[in-house]
């Protein structure tokens, strides 16, 4: 059985006082008593208040991105120890808009995640294609290229310890879900792409799916075989609407 984990992506939205508020509504709601892991991932200033809110439940909690490196002269970068002290458990790495805006390539990924994995973070490697490479035929390209990229180097041991999300540029805060049977085509290609690497490992990596998903689609992506959780965006800032994703494992 592989896990299932639903993922909150919260960007950059919250304050230290809101994600106090957000995060009791979860826990009041019952987030924590979820079938499978819940993880939340707030920007890094809220990091420290969450991390002593969730220290006693089983609600992960992540940073969005962390540094590659270990510490030394790297202006305005977070090291994996620094996130650890604060009750981080897992890392989300190149997000599509880490990837537009700031440049992150699949090999900053693979660097990161190896940081990530040693210091006991579990990595979320998101990878998506963008609408113009899905119009010309060329999604499993991209995809393909970005798993082989960002997993170099793996072993077995690594990859029992990572977590991979698609997500489709072009369904990210735009309201366009891929189909179930979009993604779920999308989720069985990148297992198959692992399972080069290790195949008894790849029936163990859980594969996210994310991009626009709410409680209206999260059902039918969840059925779907090889989909095995969501990473939420926007939903995931709205307790009612994250708690009917959860409950819809
Ligand atoms: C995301 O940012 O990872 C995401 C999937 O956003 P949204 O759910 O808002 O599309």
């Amino acid at each position: 059985m592989r896990r299932s984990i639903i993922t909150g992506n919260w960007k950059m939205n919250s304050t230290v006082a809101e994600t106090v508020n957000l995060i009791n509504g979860l826990l009041k709601a019952g987030a924590a008593d979820s079938k499978g892991e819940v993880v939340v991932c707030p920007p890094f200033t809220s990091l420290e208040s969450a991390g002593k809110l969730l220290k006693d439940s089983s609600i992960g909690l992540g940073s969005q991105d962390m540094s590659e490196y270990k510490s030394g002269a790297y202006t305005a970068e977070i090291s994996a120890e620094m996130l650890l002290t604060l009750g981080v458990t897992h890392t989300i790495l190149g997000h599509s808009e880490r990837r537009q805006y700031h440049f992150e390539t699949d090999d900053r990924v693979n660097r990161a995640a190896k940081v990530a994995l040693e210091a006991g973070l579990t990595p979320i490697i998101c990878v998506g294609e963008t609408l113009d490479q899905r119009d010309s035929g060329d999604t499993e390209k991209t995809v393909g290229s970005q798993i082989e990229g960002t997993l170099a180097g793996f072993t077995a041991d690594l990859l029992l310890r990572t977590v991979v999300a698609y997500e489709p540029v072009w369904a990210i805060g735009t309201g366009k879900t891929a189909t179930p049977e979009m993604a779920e085509d999308v989720h069985r290609f990148i297992r198959e792409k692992i399972a080069a690497i290790d195949k008894e490992a790849a029936d163990q990596v859980p594969i996210l799916y994310g991009g626009s998903v709410k409680p209206s689609n999260a059902g039918e992506l969840l059925s779907q075989p090889n989909i095995d959780g969501a990473l939420v965006g926007g939903a995931s800032l709205k307790v009612d609407d994250f708690i009917g994703i959860i409950n819809a494992l």
